[in-house]
């Protein structure tokens, strides 16, 4: 563990503290919540009866209002979005342009007679309308379900099973590195026999001839000749606001369900601790919508806060490796937020790509999704910000709704280690704890808890109240198990670990996989590393390492001797790898996260189970031939 300490502070634009939150957390969201327009106050802040938390109840508030009413009441001409598509068209659209425009959809939506409740599944590429399906239905009280625009047809099958949504929303197409995905064409094959889908929206983006039956209506048409102006819906604080289907890293993906209220006043009060945000701030992340952060920190958290975005369709590094230096110089962003993996694959580019760039804007760096290697918050600290902008690294999940663990740059000055998320923010409560769920000292490895509830945490899984009480209520007694490794060390700070279920434990000793790939991490030659245990009879489990290597680095047997060597000196010897394998792509979830629980089933010969969500399936196949090898190697022997 690196522990090369960074002081960074920036303004002070709330009076928040941890430790004054922590005292009374209800009473301390409760007063978080004012900062939002609620039509009915609350009567009662929190209704907890574990495992179900009911935040502001009965309080009356409306999403979208919050997100575009309230903004134009302040400044409806302040730029909300500023959109690139891969072909290098841009839209700019205001607050006052986003409201109407949400307000002709949500007429629309009524129009096709979509109710309070009805479920609407959204399928649409990076451009503006998804963010306005999102608003319209969360107008109208429609509770939406965005679906990722690289999923398949099964995928959304699925889904839109699962959901019974009653609507779809599409697009002729969505442009990705240089090729057309034909949408509409995935939704026919996916929907076409269920009765309970009623319409389907088509929305005209890539001009692709499409197929239009007769449940599909053409968005422009319709859209066009609505009313630009729509009622919000009062609606319950507990209010169902949408359906998520989680990315799949683990296993199935659930459908998890956020309410309205608790969720945004989450949102709101996390957005502003963590990334300072500033009238006059451009702020930028990478997320795709169809994922949590883009739920949470690219829809209602900016728009709350009034922010101006930058928006873009298509990959990061297409039509070149500069892409998203270029969106950085173009539009002076300020703040970015993006992902270890997305880093990752800059950093193979080497730094002269970034460095030929005006990056000088750049106040604050965000990241997500994937504990970071320190090597990697170096680079980014280092080669992107230039030593002067802070890195955030916010711990959460899908679940969680917004951030739990995270600096927070816009409040207080603190030590930054590289690899650690810091602390938990205010009014969260977490712990490290062993199998019996007691708490641990500090330095000690266990698992991370939520011991109280918080304003994001989600209502339930979709439908399945059961298995919400199971995944994450059942390992222990009223503390909610995120399924992450972790250790607090002598600070108080969080070090994430990796997934719970992928720990190894080898001669008796329990090891992250974050702890061994970030140890690979940070030899020069290595772009990327998964580890898995497989079974071993002597040392309980054998650990077994892939490697990615960077650009133009050559394979030999004298380099995969030093990086063992490597492991043995910046982690110990018990870290030792005992096969090592260089491939050229991981298996990764759609949303860049790598798939352990893949190596893993490969390497046992047990089934792979559900892969709707991997991102590329060759990427299997070099394992698949890694594997063979070692059979091979071990038959011999
Ligand atoms: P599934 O739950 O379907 O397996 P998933 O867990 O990848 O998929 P998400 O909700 O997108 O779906 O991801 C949350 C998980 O990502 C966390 O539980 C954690 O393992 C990891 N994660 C997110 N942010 C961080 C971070 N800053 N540091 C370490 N790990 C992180
Ligand atoms: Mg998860």
């Amino acid at each position: 563990m690196d522990d090369t300490s960074y002081f960074i502070g920036l303004g002070n634009n709330d009076t928040v503290t941890r430790k004054k939150a922590g005292q009374d957390y209800v009473k301390f969201w409760e007063a978080e919540a004012r900062n939002l327009h609620w039509f009915e106050k609350w009567n009662d802040v929190l209704d907890w009866n574990p495992p179900f938390a009911r935040w502001f109840v009965n309080g009356k508030i409306n999403a979208s209002y919050n997100a575009l009413d309230v903004q134009c009441n302040k400044n409806g001409k302040k730029v909300a979005i500023l959109w690139e598509g891969e072909n290098g068209d841009r839209r700019s659209i205001t607050y006052q342009e986003l409201l109407n425009y949400v307000c002709k959809v949500a007429n629309t939506l009524k129009s096709l007679g979509v109710k309070k409740g009805d479920r609407v599944t959204v399928y649409l590429p990076m451009i503006p309308e998804l963010i306005v399906s999102m608003l319209a239905c969360a107008r109208i009280g429609a509770i939406h379900t965005v679906i990722f625009s690289g999923f398949s047809s099964q995928s959304i099958r699925d889904r839109v099973i699962d959901s019974k949504s009653k609507v779809i929303i599409t697009a002729d197409g969505g442009f990705r590195r240089g090729e057309i995905v034909k949408l509409k064409q995935v939704i026919d094959e996916a929907v076409s026999d269920l009765d309970f889908v009623e319409h389907i929206l088509v929305y005209e983006h890539t001009k692709t001839p499409v197929h239009m039956g007769k449940k599909d209506s053409p968005w422009n048409s319709l859209v066009n000749g609505a009313l630009e102006q729509c009622e919000p819906e009062k609606l319950d604080s507990t209010h169902p606001l949408y359906i998520l289907y989680t990315s799949g890293t683990t296993g199935k993906p659930k459908g998890v369900l956020h309410g309205t209220g608790g969720y945004l006043v989450h949102l709101y009060s996390t957005f502003k601790w963590i990334f300072d945000i500033r009238d006059t701030d451009i702020y930028f992340c990478t997320a795709d919508i169809g994922w949590v952060t883009g739920h949470s920190y690219v829809v209602y958290a900016p728009l709350m806060h009034g922010a101006t975005q930058v928006i873009f369709e298509g990959a990061l590094v297409f039509p070149t490796p500069a892409r998203i230096w270029d969106l950085v110089e173009r539009y002076k962003i300020t703040i970015l937020y993006t992902t270890p993996t997305a880093l990752r694959m800059f950093m193979k580019y080497g730094d002269s790509l970034p460095n030929s760039k005006d990056l000088s804007s750049l106040r604050l760096l965000g990241t997500v999704g994937e504990p970071i290697n320190p090597q990697v918050w170096k680079w980014y600290f280092k080669t992107i910000g230039k030593e002067k902008c802070p890195i955030i690294d916010t711990w959460w999940q899908t679940e969680t709704g917004g951030a739990l663990v995270s600096p927070m740059p816009g409040v207080e000055t603190i030590t930054l280690k590289p690899g650690s998320a810091t602390l938990p923010l205010p009014g969260i409560n977490v712990s490290v704890v062993d199998e019996h769920g007691n708490d641990l000292p500090p330095e000690t490895k266990g698992y991370l808890v939520v011991t109280k509830p918080w304003p994001g945490m989600l209502l339930s899984l979709w439908n399945d109240d059961e298995k919400y009480k199971t995944v994450y209520w059942s390992k222990y007694k009223s503390m909610y198990y995120p399924g992450d490794y972790a250790i607090m060390d002598k600070d108080g700070y969080l070090w994430m670990l990796g997934r719970a279920d992928d720990v190894l434990k080898v001669a008796g000793h329990r090891l992250g996989t974050a702890e061994i790939e970030s140890g690979f991490v940070s030899h020069k030659s290595v772009a990327e590393a998964a580890v898995c245990g497989i079974p071993h009879e002597v040392k309980g489990e054998s650990i077994i390492v892939f490697l990615v290597l960077k650009e133009g680095v050559v394979q030999s047997k004298q380099l995969e001797d030093e990086l063992i060597q490597h492991i043995r000196n910046v982690v110990g010897p018990i870290a030792t790898p005992d096969h090592l394998y260089i491939v050229s792509k991981l298996p990764k979830t759609r949303s860049g996260k790598i798939m352990r629980r893949l190596l893993k089933s490969v390497a046992s010969n047990e089934q792979i189970g559900d892969i709707s969500t991997l991102e590329d399936e060759a990427a299997i196949d070099d394992i698949r031939t890694a594997f063979a090898e070692l059979q091979n190697t071990i038959q011999k022997n």
